[in-house]
């Protein structure tokens, strides 16, 4: 073989790699973008499910009609169509899962005759009895067998102690006037767990204890009127309270055993002659949970899956 032709191979045989090796990368550069378009899909309805479940599962255990239809109209909200999704109850309805499948077209995988990607999401949410809260007004509610719906004094008028000289109002991050009404208006702005034990203020309160209710109820516009039955998510009458145990021997403290959630329902009373009243409703807030123990009908919600 002379010199001149076994260059000439060589250059044969480079452009033959050169060619094969440009399908491989143009291979891989059209496989990426489709992977990337499905990678952007997924994370879109990963999304959508995930606030779909997380909006639904506030209506348990309580209302599975109402969480089935918020999760629906969520996942819509959230460009997800009616044949791609479906929602589930478990746990019997302290629980709800959904699904989705997308099918996405592709671009360069279309070489391959491959059309269509398929990309899955699955999402669960639950709600379990809160353990610690941010948010609760500052009126401690002993232990008892309550029934929903029940209209509860939250907070006593003139004469009848709870403790000598005990209203029910309770110290949250300070005693004082200002610092039981802010609480009251606004909710104790700390974390509460069960098992802390909370100092309780003396005294009738009754002047920051009908500016602070007064505050809730006005805040509360809805129309038709919150009702135990029905009340808007967040309505400003809700009231997150402690269920307390009191101790003979220990009377400057209250033990937080659990919480509930109530509707103010009215402010009785003048002067000194003042109490509060709640209907005892379930409720859904953000924070801790605990499966172990069985609630007040406080519940929070979280994803696990
Ligand atoms: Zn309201």
């Amino acid at each position: 073989m002379s010199l001149f032709r076994k260059i000439n191979n060589e250059k044969g045989n480079v452009l033959a790699m050169t060619a094969m090796a440009m399908v491989f990368l143009i291979g891989c550069a059209a496989i990426s973008l489709d992977v990337g378009l499905l990678y952007i899909e997924r994370a879109r309805i990963v999304n959508a499910i995930d606030s779909a479940v997380l909006a639904g599962v506030q209506h348990l255990p309580e209302r599975p009609e109402q969480a089935l239809q918020t999760a629906a109209s969520y996942a819509q909200m959230n460009d997800l169509q009616v044949d791609e999704f479906q929602f589930q109850l478990r746990d019997t309805n302290f629980s709800i899962t959904g699904q989705v499948e997308r099918e996405v077209p592709l671009h360069f995988a279309r070489i391959f005759n491959q059309e269509l990607g398929l990309v899955k999401a699955r999402a669960s949410a639950r709600v379990a009895s809160t353990s610690a809260v941010n948010g609760i007004v500052p009126f401690g509610v002993s232990e008892g067998n309550y029934q929903f719906g029940d209209v509860l004094t939250l907070k006593r008028g003139a004469g009848t102690f709870i403790f000598p000289g005990w209203y029910g109002c309770l110290a949250l991050g300070g005693t004082g006037a200002d610092i039981y009404e802010k609480n009251i208006k606004f909710g104790y702005n700390k974390r509460i767990s069960i098992g802390d034990f909370i100092p309780i203020e003396t005294g009738n309160m009754s002047g920051p204890t009908a500016t602070g209710i007064k505050y809730r109820i006005d805040q509360c516009q809805h129309a038709p009127r919150c009702t135990i039955n029905s009340f808007v998510d967040g309505c400003s009458r809700i009231l997150i309270v402690p269920i307390v145990r009191l101790s003979e021997s220990r009377t400057e403290t209250v033990e937080v055993v659990n919480f509930a959630a109530f509707l103010a329902s009215n402010y009785i009373g003048n002067g000194n002659e003042n109490a509060v009243e709640g209907a005892f409703v379930r409720y859904v807030v953000p924070g801790e949970i605990d499966d172990s123990i069985s609630g007040y009908g406080l519940y929070s919600s979280y994803l696990y899956e």
